[in-house]
């Protein structure tokens, strides 16, 4: 393999299953990386998460949520949002993104599946 390739692919691969994490597991053995930092947040649902007593007040905490680190949910979430900004530009993507109805909307959807 190239060496362009292969640091591609280990950049890609990280996105997959991060070991080097100092976190890794922080949900459970096996888990995918891919969305370490969730879409969704905060979901507010509370089939899987919930809100706990911060520092400073009430703050949503995901730390029972195994359902976006299962790669099967993972990809589903990927190819929603990879079919939904295919054609965007990057900023239009995020702009897109970044508003927090369309993406509950994409977690309804991929629950639903
Ligand atoms: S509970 Fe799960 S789906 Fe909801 S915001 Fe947290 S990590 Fe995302």
């Amino acid at each position: 393999m190239i060496e362009l390739a292969e640091n591609f692919l280990k950049e890609v691969l990280l996105k997959i299953v991060n070991r080097d994490c100092p976190y890794y597991p922080c949900h459970f053995e096996g888990q995918t990386c891919l969305w370490c930092f969730c879409p969704f947040y905060p979901c507010e649902d509370e089939s899987l998460g919930e809100y706990i007593e911060g520092k400073h007040g009430k703050v949503w905490s995901c730390e029972k949520c195994h359902w976006i680190h299962s790669v099967d949910i993972a990809i589903e979430v990927y190819k929603e949002i990879a079919y939904l900004i295919r054609y965007l530009p990057t900023e239009e993507a995020i702009k897109l993104l970044d508003n927090h109805k369309v993406m509950l909307g994409i977690k309804d959807k991929v629950m639903r599946k």
